[in-house]
């Protein structure tokens, strides 16, 4: 679209812009291939002198419109979708970082990510500090190393619900001449964009409310195109210097603005394929042609439920950042001024197994692993999602041993309230 529109035009008609006779709906381009008319057409795709699309692994129209939508959203110059949001995390580190690199990375971030990050990536020879994310400028930047490759950090964390403070982060990150990499997952662009408050690179797991019906597992990187390479050259041999692989070009200089993303995949999707399936990107693209309205409808249930909870004499504590006496309070309303997101993190009176108890007792909101759908669900992540973490990694991932995650829905608040009252009694 050329016309700048707002964030929920973009969610409704953003990517797909059918000409005469083509279908209204994005269709499912559900081919491995597609077609030439000569072998020089072919060749000069392989030499990434044309664009166009040769086979699914890399590239497929139907995802390709996807990605635009979600770049536009997130004000992006460019997008990808991956398999899953695991996928996206990895692809984004990976595609600047290699053998004997490092990066450093919040705390606060997904069990899945965290296990990523310090068992996989150290296998692969990258090495990660984790960095207590409201620590100050100078703590945090004693994690940097000379060899040190780029920050990573959640929006908002899952479980834990801390929020980061984006533009502290994105200043360190600069400052050491890396770019800064968030996990837009639980915002959405619907209430953040990060790339506004300086961050590089944004990533998702659109398994979560991009896709928001749990249909489907999916994942998402957008480049802001802001980040220099050039002045960082010797930092980022794999965008700076020619790629052997393909004849020599270099992305920065072959790309500019779009080398990163270009990067990420004529190379790492080429040599690792985890590409989206062309129907998860349909599916993908229904969540999104709702996501606005959805994401508005999850944050005031959201509010509604954790204002309940912490007026609850069996509640312990409450974390979200909606309420006023909430740590997180003012970064909130810094960055996601028209609310946060649907996930709450709040602790029972009583031991694990009360909590536990109190689980079992729902019967409208469903124990499941998985946050942000439609459908409200809790999960106890100690004994579930991060049940490899020892006590004190828990704690550090900002995930009390008692932490209760609670995803509202989109149902009627009211129902949903009634049912935790009678799961508390
Ligand atoms: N990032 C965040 C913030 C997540 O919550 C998750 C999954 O819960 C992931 C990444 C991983 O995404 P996926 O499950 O789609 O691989």
């Amino acid at each position: 679209m050329e016309k700048k529109y707002r964030p929920e035009t973009l969610c409704v008609q953003e990517g797909w812009t059918p000409k005469k006779g083509e279908p209204r709906v994005l269709p499912i381009y559900q081919s491995t291939t597609f077609k030439y008319d000569n072998s020089e057409q072919m060749a000069r795709l392989f030499d990434l002198e044309d664009t166009g699309y040769f086979y699914t692994r890399l590239q497929n129209p139907t995802n390709d419109a996807v990605a635009a939508k979600i770049a536009a959203l997130e004000g992006g110059v460019a997008g990808m979708l991956t398999s899953s949001g695991q996928a996206a995390n990895f692809y984004a580190v990976f595609n600047i970082c290699e053998s004997g690199d490092h990066f450093v990375c919040s705390t606060a971030i997904y069990g899945g990510t965290y296990n990523l990050f310090s068992v996989t990536m150290k296998k692969l020879g990258i090495e990660m500090t984790f960095v207590d994310q409201n620590a100050s400028e100078e703590e945090i930047q004693k994690a940097f190393r000379p060899n040190t490759k780029c920050l990573f950090g959640e929006t908002i964390s899952n479980p834990g619900c801390e929020v980061l403070d984006i533009e502290k982060f994105a200043r360190i990150a600069h400052r050491n001449g890396v770019p800064l990499i968030v996990d837009n997952t639980f915002a959405t662009p619907i209430n953040c964009r990060p790339f506004e408050w300086g961050a590089d690179i944004v990533t998702h797991s659109t398994t979560k409310y991009m896709d928001g019906h749990a249909t489907a597992v999916g994942g998402a990187i957008v480049d802001s195109g802001n980040f220099d390479w050039e002045a960082n050259a010797e930092k980022f041999p794999g965008l700076t210097t020619p790629d052997a692989s393909y004849h020599g070009l270099t992305y920065s200089k072959s790309f500019g603005k779009m080398a990163y993303i270009t990067k990420a995949t004529a190379q790492m999707m080429r040599d690792l394929g985890s590409i989206q399936a062309p129907m998860n990107a349909f599916l993908l693209n229904l969540g999104l042609e709702t996501l606005h309205l959805r994401v508005k409808r999850h944050c005031e249930n959201a509010q509604r439920i954790a204002e309940w909870l912490s007026q609850n004499d069996k509640v312990a504590w409450v974390n979200y950042s909606g309420l006023p006496e909430n740590p997180y309070h003012a970064l909130a309303r810094k960055y996601m001024p028209g609310g946060s997101c649907g996930v709450i993190a709040f602790g029972l009176k009583g031991s694990r197994e009360e909590a536990i108890r109190f689980m079992d007792s729902l019967k409208l909101i469903c124990i499941v692993t998985h946050v942000a759908d439609a459908r409200s669900c809790v999960l106890h992540p100690a004994s579930h999602t991060h049940r490899q973490l020892s006590d004190e990694q828990l704690r550090e991932a900002g995930v009390a041993p008692d932490l209760i995650r609670l995803s509202v829905g989109i149902e009627n608040v009211e129902d949903l309230i009634a049912d935790i009252e009678q799961a508390l009694g």
